[in-house]
């Protein structure tokens, strides 16, 4: 692949806006040179992108999605700028699929896995997968997932689910309260303290972090009470003291999910017509369908006090959306750059704070040394956008290129 020069770029780093005239060499799918003032010699061959006015940032990363065996969810999060997705329970044998794909392919975006999420008999998500589908196949394939209960099935299935190439480890605690759904059993089963605890121990002599479903109050103290490392989705209750003072005791990031909080709750239509507003046919319905699924006490507002106050309270946030092909009112690219305008239209982040939750904070809690941030040794995963969405998040859409591993993208919108 021959080098790239893009000249004259604003540069957000992934932490701040550092020059508003740099230039960045791509050699090798890396970042090989960055000069934030003075114009870079040019290699013999290279392409020479001048992004005047524009703005460069590292790639995004959607930290909360579910891709199965969907390469299309990869191919279109990409064209939105979402570099990297990561994956939060998938079988193994589909995860291994998708990573031949991304290994070959630069028009998809990259994806990191847990794997199997630590299940248990008749748990999360198995009772919401057998209230969408009675098929005998889906009912086989639950057999096969962990079924957790003691000590020795967790270091059995710790070790598996590494080997079979998860990064991290997905722990689900949820009883099913908020959701106005007929599930098998009510409440649904939830693992107990002890349980949650010894995966994350598990986890960490595996060196891998540990992230948590929880949806409540509740749920999020007594995961963080097992020592989880982050929450997968904001709680949608209101905040409270005890919640915070969990969070900082051990320093956990949260990953609010307003994008699906929304779905569940049948608010933001206005906003998601912003979203949708160049989409077609079935991809514009499925964005603005919604979910409705969460009773009627509960409600959005509560989650967009909960992630200010937490990131108030010097939270690590991170972007994440829940999208997958089947849920409606999400769409892989299309809801980053909604979760992120939520982010500061409705949770008082600055654009910049909503730019970091999406990529150096990510990488950062994700221990993802190789991108996230522009960097010379990382990853030439990179957005171009027009103008400047630190100041604008509204600038991230104007997308004017996406690399990944140095490669352009043939954009299609
Ligand atoms: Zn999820």
């Amino acid at each position: 692949m021959s080098a790239t020069l893009i000249s004259n770029a604003r540069i957000f780093n992934g932490v701040s806006v550092v020059t508003d005239s740099g230039h960045v060499l791509i050699e090798s799918g890396r970042i090989s040179r960055i000069s934030l003032r003075d114009p870079l010699p040019i290699p013999e061959g290279c392409t020479v992108v001048d992004a005047t006015g524009c703005t460069l940032l590292p790639g995004l990363i959607d930290a909360h999605v579910h891709v199965y065996q969907d390469v299309n969810l990869l191919e279109t999060a990409i064209q939105y700028g979402v570099t990297t997705v990561l994956d939060m329970h998938n079988e193994p044998e589909w995860f291994q699929d998708i990573s031949k794909v991304t290994k070959q392919r630069n028009d998809v975006s990259d994806v990191k896995s847990c794997g199997f999420g630590a299940t248990i008999k008749d748990g999360w998500p198995a009772a919401i997968v057998k209230l969408v589908s009675q098929e005998p196949k889906v009912e086989e394939r639950i057999s096969k997932w962990p079924n957790l209960t003691d000590r020795a099935s967790i270091e059995g299935f710790i070790a598996r689910n590494r080997a079979a190439g998860a990064s991290f480890t997905k722990l689900m605690q949820e009883d099913g309260h908020t959701m106005n759904l007929p599930f098998p059993t009510i409440p649904v089963p939830t693992p107990s303290v002890e349980i949650q605890r010894a995966i994350v121990d598990a986890s960490h002599e595996n060196g891998m972090l540990t992230i948590a479903h929880a949806l409540t109050n509740h749920s999020t103290l007594s995961v963080l009470e097992a020592g989880v490392d982050g929450l997968a989705h904001a709680s949608i209750e209101p905040i409270n003291e005890q919640v915070v003072k969990a969070f900082k005791k051990n320093n956990a990031f949260l990953v609010p999910t307003l994008a699906v909080h929304a779905s569940c709750s049948g608010e933001e239509q206005e906003s998601r017509e912003k979203f949708s507003a160049n989409l077609e046919g079935t991809a514009k319905e499925h964005l603005l369908g919604c979910l409705h699924i969460t009773r009627e006490e509960f409600t959005i507002k509560n989650v967009y006090e909960q992630v200010f106050t937490l990131k108030e309270a010097g939270i690590d946030i991170l972007c994440g959306t829940d999208t997958s092909t089947d849920l409606l009112g999400t769409r892989a690219g299309a809801s980053v750059h909604h979760e992120l305008w939520m982010y500061v239209n409705r949770c008082h982040f600055t654009p910049q704070e909503a730019l970091i939750s999406a990529t150096s904070k990510t990488a950062d809690r994700f221990k993802l040394a190789d991108r996230g941030k522009i960097e010379e040794g990382r990853l030439a995963d990179l957005l171009l956008v027009g103008g400047n969405p630190a100041e604008s998040i509204d600038a991230i859409a104007d997308i004017q290129g996406v690399w990944r591993n140095g490669e352009r993208l043939a954009r299609k919108m």
